[in-house]
């Protein structure tokens, strides 16, 4: 490990990242390729990263955060909703089975798919599209992440989650405080749950 991993490992470490599978597999995954070329340099910095279509690669403690409270296991279809960079989805797929991902601007669509190509990942089904209906073809799925804030859990997601599946999203309007939340099906109903304070782009309908 560079020292300049061992750092970044340290600082998720010290914000509350300490599941090992996790930590593991962010010390693998490259986020300096996710990011545009001339901010390669602050690539392990724990901070969100501008990238195109005036979107953000979220910041990395958060990524660590929110894999760590979905609870993985290599047997699980998961769907991410607002794939961005690609970066969290790559971590998510090598921690499950198979990642469904929607984007709702095609430009990120195809330069995430290029990046999990060439490092080989081929267990990510990611397709353009408004992922607050969520991905009917392919539902229920065990565990749902969701990288744009809503003011509402939308409820198609929440139909789509299996019983006793875990859902992990920002609530909360635009420039206000938001909340990450975790949400758990059970058989007769939801539990939700407040995990930290948040700042995500809105979760918006249509695409692009
Ligand atoms: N985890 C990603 C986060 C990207 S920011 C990363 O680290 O790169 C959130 C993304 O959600 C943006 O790319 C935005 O375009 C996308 N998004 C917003 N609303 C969406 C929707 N309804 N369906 C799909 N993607 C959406």
């Amino acid at each position: 490990m560079t020292p300049e991993i061992e750092a970044f490992m340290g600082g998720l470490h010290d914000d509350g990242v300490t599941d090992p599978k996790v930590l593991d597999v962010m010390a693998r995954v490259p986020r300096e390729q996710f990011v545009e070329p001339q901010l390669a340099h602050r690539a392990y910095d724990n901070l969100p990263l501008p990238i195109a279509c005036e979107q953000t690669i979220s910041q990395p403690s958060i990524v660590g955060l929110m894999t760590q409270e979905l609870g993985l296991d290599s047997r699980m279809k998961v769907l991410e909703v607002g794939a961005g960079s690609g970066y969290q989805t790559a971590i998510l797929a090598s921690l499950c089975r198979r990642v469904y991902a929607l984007e709702r601007h095609e430009t990120l669509v195809e330069q995430a798919r290029a990046r999990l190509a060439s490092l080989d990942i081929s267990n990510v089904i990611l397709a353009h599209g408004d992922g607050s209906e969520g991905w009917p073809l392919h539902a229920p799925f065990d565990r749902i992440l969701v990288a744009a804030a809503a003011e509402d859990p939308p409820q198609p997601l929440l139909d789509q989650l299996k019983v006793g599946g875990v859902m992990i999203l920002p609530i909360g309007e635009e420039g206000s405080l938001q909340q990450l939340i975790k949400v758990t099906r059970g058989v007769k109903e939801f539990t939700y749950v407040e995990l930290i304070p948040v700042r995500f782009v809105p979760l918006l309908n249509g695409s692009q």
